[in-house]
C-alpha cells in the first residue's frame, strides 16, 4: 500500500472530487434536454472566465485538436503566417500551419526567454506592404515555464490586420485574460490543466474577424469544421457525438471557479508560484526563467551539479508518489517542471517542495 498518486506535471492536472464525481454518471444522451442544458452552461461559463462575447466552441479532442481547427478553419494555403516561438508548443503552431501549406514564418527565441513585443512590431512592420494573414502566439510556454505578454502582441497583430491565434492551454483558467478587450481572434484552451478535468475536451473561442476568416477558407476539413458547431451551438448541441462524461465534469468544474470567484482563482495561482519560487530559490536551486516572465502555472528548475533530473523524478515518484515532469525535446535531461495549475493549493507546493528536499537528500544533495 502507498500514499495515492500526485500529479504535480503540467497536465493532466488533479481533479476535485466534484468532477470525478459528475463524470463518473453514467453517460446520457448526447441529444437530452439535459446535455444541453449542461452544454449551455459550461458555453456561458467559458465565454464568462475569458471575458468575452466570441462564440465557444466545445471539441471533443486534446488540445492540438483545437489548434489544428484553429488553422484549418481560417489559413489557407500559401497565406502568410508568422509563428512566436519559444519552445515546443510555439513550434507545434509553426509545423500545424505548414503541413497545411501556409508560407510560414518564424521569431524564434532561446528556451527559457519569452517574445519581445518590439521584435514582433518591427517584424509586422517590415512585412506592412504584403501582410501576414494570421500570427501565431503560445500565451504560456509549458515546455519552459515562461508566459508571453499576450496584451501587447495581440494588439500589434490588430493594428497589423493579422488575426490573433492563440494558445492558452496553459493559462486560461489561472490568469486573468480579457479575449474581447485585449482583441484577442481565438483562442485555444483544453480541459485537462487550469480547468481542473480529466483530458478529452478542447475549447476554441472564435471572434467576428476569425468568423470572417472561415467565410473565406478553401481549407478542406470535416470534423472540425467549426462553422457546423457555430450552427449546432444555436441549439446547444454539437455536430457530432461529444464526450458527455466531461461535459458533465466541466460543468463541475466552472462551478467550483464561480463559486470561488474567478479574481480568487487567478490570485491563487499568482500566490503558488512565488511561494513555490521562494522555497526552491531558498534550496539553492536554479530556476530556468526569469522571475519577471515566469509563469504562474508551470515552474522549471535546473538539476544542482552531479544530481540528473531523471534520478529526481525517479525518487519523487517511488518515494513520495510525487509526479513532475522532464524538459522536452532539446531540454530533456536539462531541466524537470512541476506544474501549479487548478486544483492546486498552497498545502500541495509545501508537500512537493519537502519532497524535492527530501529525495535530494537522498542523491547527496545538500540543501541549503
Ligand atoms: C498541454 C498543452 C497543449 C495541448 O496538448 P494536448 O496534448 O494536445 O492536449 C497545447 N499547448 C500547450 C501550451 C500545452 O501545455
Amino acid at each position: 500500500m502507498h500514499a495515492r498518486d500526485f500529479l504535480m506535471i503540467p497536465g493532466p492536472t488533479p481533479v476535485p472530487d466534484a468532477v470525478l464525481e459528475a463524470c463518473a454518471r453514467h453517460p446520457i444522451g448526447h441529444r437530452t434536454r439535459e446535455l444541453s442544458e449542461a452544454l449551455k452552461a459550461v458555453v456561458i461559463d467559458l465565454k464568462w472566465l475569458g471575458d468575452t462575447k466570441s462564440d465557444a466552441i466545445v471539441l471533443t479532442s486534446s488540445g492540438t485538436g483545437a489548434m489544428e481547427a484553429a488553422i484549418a478553419n481560417t489559413v489557407n494555403a500559401g497565406d502568410k503566417v508568422l509563428s512566436l516561438v519559444c519552445g515546443v508548443f510555439g513550434q507545434r503552431w509553426a509545423k500545424i500551419a505548414e503541413a497545411y501549406g501556409a508560407a510560414v514564418e518564424r521569431i524564434t527565441v532561446e528556451p527559457g526567454q519569452c517574445i519581445d513585443p518590439e521584435v514582433v512590431r518591427t517584424k509586422l512592420q517590415e512585412n506592412k506592404d504584403k501582410p501576414f494573414k494570421a500570427v501565431t502566439i503560445t500565451h504560456n510556454e509549458t515546455s519552459t515555464g515562461v508566459m508571453n505578454d499576450l496584451k501587447t502582441i495581440a494588439a500589434l497583430c490588430k493594428d497589423h490586420g493579422a488575426l490573433s491565434i492563440v494558445d492558452a492551454v496553459t493559462s486560461f483558467g489561472a490568469v486573468a485574460i480579457s479575449i474581447d478587450n485585449w482583441g484577442v481572434d481565438i483562442l485555444v484552451t483544453g480541459s485537462q490543466k487550469a480547468l481542473m478535468n480529466p483530458p478529452g475536451l478542447a475549447f476554441i473561442f472564435m471572434g467576428e474577424r476569425a468568423w470572417q476568416a472561415n467565410k473565406e477558407c478553401r481549407t478542406p476539413r470535416f470534423y472540425f469544421d467549426l462553422a457546423k458547431y457555430k450552427k449546432s451551438l444555436d441549439d446547444d448541441t454539437t455536430p457530432f457525438t461529444p464526450n458527455v462524461s466531461l461535459i458533465m465534469g466541466m460543468q463541475a468544474s466552472m462551478k467550483l471557479i464561480r463559486d470561488a470567484g474567478k479574481e480568487d482563482v487567478f490570485r491563487r495561482h499568482q500566490e503558488l508560484q512565488k511561494l513555490l519560487r521562494s522555497n526552491l530559490k531558498a534550496m539553492g536551486l536554479e530556476l530556468f526563467a526569469q522571475d519577471n516572465i515566469a509563469s504562474p502555472t508551470i515552474t522549471s528548475i535546473l538539476p544542482p551539479a552531479g544530481v540528473s533530473v531523471a534520478d529526481i523524478r525517479k525518487g519523487l515518484k517511488e518515494r513520495f508518489r510525487i509526479f513532475v515532469a522532464d524538459g522536452q525535446e532539446a531540454l530533456v535531461g536539462k531541466i524537470f517542471r512541476i506544474g501549479h495549475m487548478g486544483n492546486v493549493f498552497e498545502r500541495d507546493i509545501l508537500m512537493t517542495v519537502s519532497a524535492l528536499k527530501a529525495v535530494l537528500g537522498d542523491l547527496g544533495y545538500k540543501s541549503k
